[in-house]
């Protein structure tokens, strides 16, 4: 089928007066939604349906950011820019989940950039009320990081107890009752593990998650974390890295990135193989990659790995929640996850995070200003 070309002027003939648009907005009051227009570039408030009134009264003639959240100037999160492309409004509408500061609710805001009546580009919001959902996600949220910290003390007293009964019953040499305590301590660690990892989706997916960033430099970083993970499991790690390449991160939260991938690659590959890391600043960006030459992942399956619960094969250490976890603290970070792969041949798992120039390790200048641009 032939794409429809673009037409803005005929676009403009559809609001021909502001009647009409008035006419229209009526659907959106009936529904309980929020609908209004203002200029792009004065933020001049140029309509306000009855809900966008009974909720922040008439603001016609003020600046848009005036109304809707009084007294805080500027919106931070002002989306102008992002609605028009080369002079004409883009396609896709920009989505946001905000909370009025007016009244404390939440709402879903659906911005486009439309032709107003007389002709020139302005943004029309809709805002939806989804305060609902979003008490219902902390709910949950809270539910199940309560049930987990719940679990955190019984489980941490059953490893040590295993810990401590191995230590008594190590004099006296292996027996009947050592495998079965080893067990109950393994067991109990991988319980612990995936506890935390249903904590860390938990807070990740809440969208507000405490990011404690600081600068550093990836590649010592990634040095420092993946030798111990070698040594400790006792396989061959190789590292390489092209000079230098600092990030604004949080270290806790990319260990654990590193930990899982490495990890992975251990588990999936043959137990004298080597795993290859490579850290290189290409570009804007910092990129860290974890190589292994174990069973590989198919192209089906590679398109699902980075969802949540997704497992490729029974028979993994946990919920299928690592890579997801993993995808959604480097997307945090305004960064990316990817995996290039063929079954047997082994996979490469890299993920890129925006370099920070000019910047030294610890700088406290630097680590602040990027905290605050990633906020
Ligand atoms: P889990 O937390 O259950 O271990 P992950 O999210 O870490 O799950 O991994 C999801 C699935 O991806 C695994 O069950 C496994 O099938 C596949 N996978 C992950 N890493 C590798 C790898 N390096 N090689 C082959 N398969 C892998």
């Amino acid at each position: 089928m032939a794409e429809r070309p673009e037409r803005p002027e005929a676009a403009a003939a559809e609001w021909s007066s502001p009647a009409q648009f008035t006419a229209i907005s009526r659907i959106f009051d009936a529904a309980g939604i929020v609908l209004y227009v203002a200029d792009l570039e004065s933020h001049e408030m140029l309509f306000m349906n009855a809900e966008a009134r009974r909720l922040w009264g008439s603001g016609v003639g003020r600046r848009c950011y005036d109304v809707v959240n009084p007294g805080q100037g500027h919106c931070a999160r002002c989306t102008n820019a992002l609605l028009v492309r080369d002079g004409r409004p883009v396609e896709q509408p920009t989505v946001t989940e905000v909370q009025n500061s007016a009244n404390g609710r939440w709402y879903q805001c659906i911005d486009k950039a439309i032709p107003w009546t007389d002709g020139r580009l302005v943004r029309m919001e809709v805002a939806i009320d989804i305060t609902d959902r979003i008490l219902q996600e902390q709910f949950r949220e809270q539910y199940l990081e309560m049930v987990a910290h719940d679990l955190r003390t019984p489980l941490s007293t059953i490893a040590m107890s295993a810990s401590l009964l191995h230590v008594l019953l190590e004099p006296a040499g292996p027996s009947r009752t050592t495998a079965p305590v080893e067990a109950i301590a393994r067991n109990a660690r991988h319980m612990a593990e995936m506890v935390e990892d249903l904590l860390e989706t938990t807070r990740l997916e809440s969208g507000r998650p405490e990011l404690r960033k600081s600068v550093f430099d990836l590649a010592d970083f990634t040095r420092t974390v993946t030798s111990h993970l070698g040594t400790d499991a006792g396989r061959p790690v190789t590292f390489e890295a092209s000079g230098p390449a600092c990030v604004s991160a949080d270290a806790r939260r990319l260990e654990r990135v590193l930990e899982n991938l490495v990890g992975n690659a251990f588990r999936y590959s043959p137990a004298g193989a080597p795993v290859k890391l490579r850290v290189e600043a290409r570009g804007a960006e910092a990129i860290v990659s974890v190589s292994d030459s174990g069973i590989g992942i198919s192209a089906a399956n590679q398109a699902r790995l980075f969802q949540r619960l997704y497992r490729a094969a029974p028979g993994g250490k946990g919920l299928g929640l690592g890579l997801y976890n993993c995808r959604l603290i480097v997307e945090h970070h305004g960064g990316r996850l990817w995996v290039e792969s063929a079954l047997g041949s082994g996979s490469t798992f890299s993920f890129a995070l925006p370099l920070v120039p000019h910047a030294a390790p610890g700088d406290d200048t630097a680590s602040r200003l990027t905290s605050e641009s990633h906020a």
